[in-house]
């Protein structure tokens, strides 16, 4: 399969999935930061349309109604639930809402200490918010947003030049030293995730899948690690997959990404050709290593997860996404 089919360098492209259940990455919102200045955050807050989403670290408050979740708030609301105003930061207007304003605003300790005892709220993990397909999509990747930007504000009180206190700048999308005019944009870490393919002699291909020594199942996943700096998508990728398994690898492609916001990570899946087969595991950061057949992988594919049996992760992650894509492929 060529990637560039005929003059339509875009050809392929056009029949990817639209990776509907992959989580963080449908965030729809306009975040317009070019046009943003220092009135933007007092114009949005004041809104009547304008909605927030309540955190806590690595969590976020829902709402139970009518059987159904809520994770967005009115500013009166949010006000008395303990939300942390004074932190407050603008996330973006939805445009299928009438451009209403997404904002997110941190509750305080105690805020927290009190909702444990309503029932009527959860203060519920984001990961499994979205392992629970606990809201739409595009909520749940403007909570991944929220969970980055939030996170972002709070580390980066004190420039990074002269040490002097920043302030919030753009609603939240800046931090500005009025001691030295250093300004600190957010920070986004690439992560190469990856499947690496073999084909035999004969043609027959299998995929190379390890056991993390983190899983406490015996769930089967991708490779995957940071990228470095002055390093390309491809050289990483390379490198990630002889670090971990002693696997030279030759073509490289990118198939798709995923928003990982725990901090701030941007997952980037990529197939990568092995040009050998003799793995050799980096046992600090798995137990396990070896290549799968399609058959043995859609084995694992029909179980759930969390399954005794080898198993691997769910549509949620890009892990899942890159297997899939090429279980289907043959
Ligand atoms: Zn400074």
């Amino acid at each position: 399969m060529d990637i560039f089919s005929g003059s339509d360098v875009f050809a392929e492209t056009r029949t990817l999935p639209s990776f509907d259940k992959l989580g963080y990455a449908h965030n729809r919102l306009d975040r317009d930061t070019e046009h943003r200045d220092e009135n933007s955050l007092g114009t949005m807050v004041q809104q009547t349309q304008a909605r927030y989403y309540l955190l806590h670290d690595d969590n976020v408050l829902l709402r139970i109604k009518d059987g159904q979740q809520t994770a967005l708030f009115c500013l009166e609301r949010a006000q008395k639930l303990g939300a942390d105003m004074d932190r407050v930061i603008l996330l973006g207007t939805d445009p299928e809402e009438d451009n209403a304003p997404r904002l997110a605003v941190p509750l305080t300790d105690q805020a927290i200490e009190a909702l444990a005892t309503n029932e009527e709220y959860v203060v519920e993990g984001i990961r499994a918010v979205g392992l629970k397909d606990l809201l739409p999509p595009d909520q749940l990747g403007a909570i991944a947003q929220a969970r980055s930007l939030l996170t972002w504000h709070v580390n980066h009180q004190f420039c990074s030049k002269c040490g002097a206190s920043t302030v919030v700048a753009l609603a939240g999308a800046r931090r500005d030293c009025p001691s030295c005019s250093a300004v600190h944009f957010p920070r986004t870490d690439p992560v190469v995730i990856m499947l690496a393919i073999h084909r035999d002699e004969s043609g027959v291909e299998r995929c190379l899948l390890g056991h993390h020594a983190r899983f406490d199942t015996p769930m089967y996943s991708t490779l995957a690690g940071f990228m470095e700096h002055g390093e390309t998508l491809e050289a990483a990728v390379r490198r990630e997959i002889l670090e971990e398994s002693c696997i030279k690898i030759g073509a490289v492609r990118y198939l798709t990404s995923q928003p990982w916001p725990f901090p701030s990570s941007l997952m980037l899946g990529c197939f990568a050709e092995a040009l050998s087969s003799n793995i050799q595991i980096d046992e600090t950061e798995l137990t396990e290593a070896r290549w799968f057949t399609r058959q043995e992988v859609r084995e694992m594919m029909a179980r759930p997860a969390g399954d005794e049996l080898p198993h691997i992760p769910g549509r949620f992650s890009i892990a899942a996404w890159l297997i899939r894509f090429w279980v289907d492929a043959g």
